[in-house]
């Protein structure tokens, strides 16, 4: 059987396959790093990615009930710290800024909170911060390029599907021992999948099990985000909400995919122009939250978190105001707790600072 036909090379592969010619391959973390946010076209700084004429749907452009039920975490983290003011509520990736409005729509409620919030959104992508920017209307924000900008204080923090663009590093096993995985470039001057030589030594994130032909994955970039996130809260009360999916049982496995106009498709085919993800390795986030001194709950699935949270009584609160809308809630709320769905594939993690360690856990973890 003839292989499928590879789309065109577009400018940004290449871009890269010239480089890769000229200076070797590389690595797939700095595979993705270009694809990516290359400046001029790299995905996450040119497109508009979710939405049904994008590429990928999100839990809080699912429902509004996700949004709702994470305002509600908020504003009872708020409450539990003791309503803290003046403070930041910091969203990491926030899209098209439908979770922070269906989020805000609820803490507006809790007296006190519009009065002592001010909001930060850490934001690479200018058509998402114009987005943003209308999804919140008059509502006051400021924007970062990355979360070391935003100024110290006490901070709630949220990460919906913003850590899985995080760029990996990804090992294979093999008979010599353990090889990286690059990117190079073949005969036709197409990008293409290879080892580096064997390595020296077995990487950090290799198991004492793991056989011939095993995957493992590293994001370089995670520690350097714990350890922001850890300052952060290390200095004042505060909380960070993390959602995501990823692993949590720390198997092997090749979790590197693209998504184009909802489909999966080949990570080397439409550089530039497809989302590039890699599983969150929860495990590996939790331990290094707790060796930067940050308390930490979960990892529990997203089907447990909304249901704890309430989401069932939300949704047939809703079908009983509006019945002629009971399928699509049905069919919605399905979609963000059903084990087969996000429920199972997604996680939630909560982090905090030692300084809350006199109040009790997050409600829904
Ligand atoms: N949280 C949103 C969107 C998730 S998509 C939702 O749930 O709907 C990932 C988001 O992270 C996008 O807004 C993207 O532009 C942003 N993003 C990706 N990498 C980033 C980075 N390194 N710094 C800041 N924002 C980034």
């Amino acid at each position: 059987m003839t292989p499928p036909e590879r789309p065109h090379p577009t400018g940004l592969e290449t871009r890269l396959a010239k480089m890769i010619e000229a200076c070797g391959p590389i690595g797939i973390d700095a595979f993705m790093a270009h694809a990516l946010y290359d400046p001029q076209a790299g995905y996450y700084s040119t497109r508009l990615p979710l939405g049904a004429r994008g590429d990928f749907t999100t839990s809080p452009e699912i429902s509004q009930i996700f949004g709702e039920l994470i305002g509600l975490w908020v504003a009872q983290s708020w409450l539990d710290l003791g309503s803290p003011a003046p403070f930041h509520l910091i969203e990491l990736g926030p899209g098209r800024g439908t979770l922070m409005a269906d989020m805000l729509r609820v803490c507006q409620r809790v007296p006190g909170f519009m009065d002592g919030v001010e909001l930060h959104l850490v934001e690479t992508n200018p058509p998402l911060r114009e987005a943003q920017r209308a999804a919140l209307g008059t509502i006051p924000a400021h924007w970062h390029q990355s979360l070391d900008e935003v100024p110290e204080g006490y901070s709630f923090i949220i990460a919906n599907e913003f850590l899985d663009c995080l760029p990996v590093r990804q090992f294979v096993r093999g008979e010599q021992g353990w090889h990286e995985k690059l990117v190079g470039v073949d005969a036709e001057g197409r990008l293409t999948f290879g080892l580096g030589p064997a390595l020296a030594e077995a990487p950090a994130c290799a198991m004492p099990n793991d056989g011939v032909g095993a995957v493992r994955e590293h994001a370089p970039g995670l520690p350097t985000l714990v350890e922001i996130l850890a300052q952060r809260l290390r200095t004042g009360c505060g909380r960070a909400l993390i959602i995501d999916y990823g692993d949590v049982s720390g198997q092997a496995g090749d979790s590197f995919q693209a998504l184009f106009r909802h489909q999966k498709t080949h990570p080397l085919d439409h550089v530039g122009e497809a989302d590039l993800t890699a599983h969150v390795d929860f495990a590996a986030l939790i331990s290094l939250a707790k060796t930067s001194g940050l308390g930490t709950s979960g990892p529990v699935s997203q089907r447990e978190f909304l249901q704890s949270l309430g989401i069932e009584a939300r949704r047939d609160a809703l079908i009983r105001a509006n019945p002629h809308c009971e399928s699509d809630l049905t069919r919605s709320v399905e979609r963000l707790i059903g084990e087969a769905h996000m429920g199972g594939l997604f996680h939630v993690v909560a982090l905090e600072s030692p300084l809350n360690a006199a109040h009790g856990p997050p409600i829904g973890l």
